[in-house]
């Protein structure tokens, strides 16, 4: 029967001051995600769309990173997101956090995480935010061009600043270095400018593009840092931070790079270019986001209404309660392709279905081309892997709640 084995309690009282979850009122479940999921249907009048968050998915993604990857620290990168329960429980890991702005330092330093385990990870940041981070004593954070070492120099001196360098970002879904990096040949120049400047640089970071399908990117970036310390020291800098970035595939991500061959790749980079015999100096840095929260987040959208397609054979347009301009977002800025389940699957024929997001928007379509069996107007659709670049960026275009959140954790108590 629908909702045996879990039941939806009130979040504990030390999760809920300040905004927890999407809405404000998110509920937890003992039990298993498709369980908290069957909960969250069975109650009365249920119809608006919820995530269920596991937090056994990210503690699962943590033990696995520090298995393949125990030379490079995470850093997790808190826009891809913010929510605050994964915040929590990454802090209790023992992950570093990239914070992008003000905003997101005030967050992580607000859960007690210590300036120290954070890297303020933007090459452009407004002054008013690097004012901030000097009065916390966010020290560590990346720059990319001269001015904005002007800028550090004058508002933030005591920062230890971390060049972004390009990488290779060509077969990446978010190609970041359209907008960021110095080319490498930049660097000696923007290097001797800080030495000029009196701002200590103490390392090299880059980002391959998140969503990025090539493992030699990672190595080929790897190499790239090196000569940067080569060029350093060549200079009498002896940098001691490497930041190798995000752009880890999300367990589940369909045709996404397999994470354990990439870390392979990568370890075996930084073992030959930063052997650590004689880099033992070097503190090895990551700034995961998907990785860690992609497939920890299902979304339960309920078909408010549908349409039958006139033509030869039967068509059928649904149309559901969260969308592109709510945490279907993903498929415009992180060119996701979400692909739904029935939450109850049947064995019934199929038929050409597009889905449809509620607002009045043609743009609002999360599927066009896909097949389902014949849906009634109530009926729930399951979208797996939704973690990552939804909530974050949700609107509430055309009056519409952002979906509300259930969490669990699979692998123990809650947190
Ligand atoms: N670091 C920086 C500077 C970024 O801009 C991003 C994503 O935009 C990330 C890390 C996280 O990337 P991903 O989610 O692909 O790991």
């Amino acid at each position: 029967p629908a909702g045996k084995g879990a039941q939806l309690l009130e979040l504990p009282a030390r999760f809920r001051d300040g905004d927890a979850g999407a809405a404000g009122a998110a509920r937890y479940a003992r039990g298993s995600a498709s369980e908290a999921l069957q909960a969250k249907v069975a109650q009365a009048g249920a119809e608006d769309a919820f995530f269920v968050a596991d937090l056994g998915e990210v503690k699962r993604q943590f033990a696995q990173w520090t298995q393949l990857l125990p030379r490079v620290q995470p850093f997790f990168a808190v826009k891809c997101n913010p929510d605050r329960l994964v915040v929590k429980l990454l802090a209790q890991l023992g992950a570093g956090f990239d914070c992008a702005s003000k905003g997101e330092l005030e967050q992580v330093l607000g859960e007690g995480v210590a300036a120290e385990r954070v890297i303020y990870a933007h090459p452009c940041k407004p002054a008013s935010h690097l004012r901030y981070a000097a009065a916390r004593g966010v020290e560590l954070m990346t720059f990319d061009n001269g001015d904005e070492l002007h800028k550090i120099r004058q508002l933030h001196p005591g920062a230890k600043a971390v060049l972004r360098i390009l990488a290779d970002d060509s077969s990446a879904r978010c190609r970041l270095g359209l907008k960021f990096g110095a080319a490498p040949d930049a660097a000696p120049a923007l290097l001797r400018l800080a030495v000029r400047l009196g701002v200590d640089v103490v390392g090299v970071s880059f980002h391959v593009g998140s969503g990025c399908q090539s493992e030699a990117a990672f190595g080929d970036a790897v190499e790239r840092a090196r000569r940067v310390f080569d060029s350093a020291a060549a200079l009498g800098l002896r940098l001691t931070l490497l930041d190798v970035g995000g752009g880890f595939p999300g367990a589940g991500e369909l045709g996404g790079l397999d994470f354990a061959s990439l870390a392979a790749v990568l370890r075996a980079a930084i073992d030959r270019h930063f052997p650590p015999a004689a880099y033992a100096h070097v503190r090895v840095i990551a700034e995961p986001g998907r990785y860690f929260v992609a497939s920890a987040f299902s979304l339960a959208v309920n078909v408010v209404a549908r349409r039958r397609v006139e033509g030869a054979a039967p068509a059928f347009m649904y149309y559901v309660n969260d969308g592109v301009y709510g945490s279907f977002n993903c498929i415009v800025f992180d060119h996701q392709r979400p692909r739904p389940r029935l939450l109850s699957p049947r064995d019934a024929p199929l038929f050409a279905s597009s889905v449809w997001g509620p607002t009045c928007d043609s743009i609002d379509c999360i599927m066009s081309d896909g097949q389902l069996p014949e849906l009634q107007i109530g009926d729930w659709l399951v979208f797996d892997n939704m973690g990552a670049y939804t909530l974050c960026a949700a609107s509430r275009f055309n009056g519409f709640n952002l979906s509300d959140l259930v969490y669990v954790d699979t692998e123990g108590a809650l947190l």
